[in-house]
């Protein structure tokens, strides 16, 4: 006899769990993304003890057909790409099929899902990555997962967890940067009953800033842009008078997704020249849309980190684009921009 052998499924989940969901404020990215790739106009996030309690996710999307609602939650399950080709043109956030696979095999899941014209949705519970429950449910379009114990069969990952503080402000960090993602979706989030984001589904990028950093901050950015031939960049950047001592207030959003790259980061520094103090960096946003060939977001399973072709292009029209903006001798914030 061989020592060789498969994984139990709920085993081989709660593997993969281990690098998706890190973190309350990971299951929150993750189920806002889903929201998100439904096309929702309205996601609505409410935690209770900074997710460690309840994590719910509420959204008016197309919802899930009654035959799809179980092989949601198996693994490598996807609606967003059937083919290799389709990895490279892929426009969603997720197309992994991770998600609700590993959050179901560490938690206690409840979804329940209507998809638009149905006459009748669905009811799934599952719990440890065991199917408890499954019936039909009749209630408003769109999907409502409410994810309770988190972690609860794996006790190491709750035991380093941080402080609630810390674990609620990571996830108030994604659902700050999901919602400048997307400003033509209404946004919001509270914690145990309190609001901690409300932004209106408008489309104004200004008016979603002023929601993360206060209407005073948002009147001292002003807009910018530039295109060539491969990348079309765009969004806001603050009066050099206003600053912050990390860079953490850059955000960077590539075809809508929130993403970390330093170079870039370096790049809308740079465009301010020597305008900025030493130590200090600005308040930007820096929406970056380009052909989904020219990146490959299947690098991490986070999908935070993407490798991007002609990066030192980007890089240099980035820091043009600021540049040019913030070269003007009367800079006039773009209190109402067109963004
Ligand atoms: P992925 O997002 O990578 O496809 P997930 O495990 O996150 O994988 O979700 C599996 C599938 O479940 C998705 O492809 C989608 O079809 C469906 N789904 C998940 N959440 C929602 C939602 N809020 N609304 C509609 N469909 C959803
Ligand atoms: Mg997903």
């Amino acid at each position: 006899m061989g020592k060789i052998h498969e994984l139990p499924e709920v085993l081989a989940d709660q593997i993969a769990a281990g690098e998706v969901i890190e973190r309350p404020a990971s299951v929150v990215k993750e189920l806002t993304e889903n929201s998100i790739d439904a096309q929702s106009t309205r996601i609505d996030i409410l935690v209770e003890d900074a997710g460690l309690k309840s994590i719910q996710v509420i959204d008016n999307g197309i919802g899930i057909a009654a035959d799809d609602v179980q092989i949601a939650f198996q693994r490598h399950a996807t609606s967003k790409i059937t083919s290799r080709d389709d990895l490279f043109r892929v426009r969603t956030l997720g197309f992994r099929g991770e998600a609700l696979p590993s959050i179901a095999s560490i938690a206690d899941v409840i979804l329940e899902t209507m998809p638009q014209d149905a006459s009748i949705g669905s009811m799934i519970h599952f719990k440890g990555g065991k199917l408890v429950a499954q019936q039909p449910y009749a209630g408003r379009q769109g999907t409502r997962i409410t994810v309770n114990q988190l972690f609860y069969n794996t006790p190491a990952r709750l035991k380093y967890l941080s402080s609630p503080q810390t674990e609620l402000a990571a996830i108030t960090d994604w659902v700050d940067h999901l919602a400048m993602s997307h400003p033509e979706v209404a946004f919001s989030l509270s914690n145990n009953g309190r609001t901690l984001l409300r932004t209106s589904g408008n489309g104004n990028l200004v008016q979603v800033i002023s929601a993360i950093y206060g209407v005073k901050n948002a009147h001292q950015m002003i807009d910018f842009a530039g295109e060539d031939r491969d990348f079309q960049v765009s969004g806001l950047v603050s009066l050099p008078k206003l600053t912050r001592a990390s860079k953490n207030y850059i955000s960077i959003l590539l075809n809508g997704r929130y993403i970390k790259n330093n170079q870039l980061s370096k790049a809308i520094i740079k465009g301010y020249g020597s305008k900025l103090m030493v130590g200090r960096y600005p308040i930007a946003v820096l929406a970056i849309q380009l052909d989904p060939l020219l990146v490959d977001v299947n690098v991490h399973p986070t999908k935070q980190e993407v490798r991007i072709s002609k990066e030192n292009q980007l890089a240099d029209l980035i820091t043009t684009s600021v540049a040019n903006r913030i070269g003007q001798q009367n800079l006039i914030p773009s209190a109402v921009g067109n963004l």
